[in-house]
């Protein structure tokens, strides 16, 4: 079930356009607008929800869908050799910005945050 009002919703559509990095029946990766790391995709899957926790209710076996399209990107571009990090924020705390599920894969250099 897509979502008429969300944005993510109508870049899986192709009704806003986007830059591929990934496609399968299931799960759609992009570019970030704004990239806050050298290299900054964005994984959704392409049935929406809102967030990860409603992700987890809707249907679990999506985590496993993005985190193997996660994987054959990795592998692809090599970013798995010197590693990489995933993010998913929820919620205002969060700093959730867009309501369509999505993770954040940000790579291609070293990463501050955490302690660094
Ligand atoms: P959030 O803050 O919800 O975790 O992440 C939303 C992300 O979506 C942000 O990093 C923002 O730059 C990105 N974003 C928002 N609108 C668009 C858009 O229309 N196209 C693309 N490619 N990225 C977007
Ligand atoms: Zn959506």
């Amino acid at each position: 079930m897509n979502h008429p009002d969300c944005i993510f919703c109508k870049i899986v559509e192709g009704k806003i356009p986007s830059t591929k990095v990934f496609e399968n029946d299931k799960v759609y990766a992009f570019k970030d607008l704004h990239p806050q790391a050298f290299k900054h995709y964005l994984f959704v899957h392409k049935s929406h929800t809102r967030d990860v926790n409603d992700l987890i209710l809707t249907d679990g076996n999506q985590v496993a869908d993005i985190f193997s399209a996660i994987q054959q990107v990795t592998v692809n571009e090599k970013l798995d050799q010197m590693g990489f990090r995933v993010v998913t924020n929820m919620g205002s705390h969060g700093g959730q910005t867009v309501f369509h599920t999505h993770f954040h894969l940000l790579g291609g250099e070293p990463l501050k945050g955490f302690g660094r």
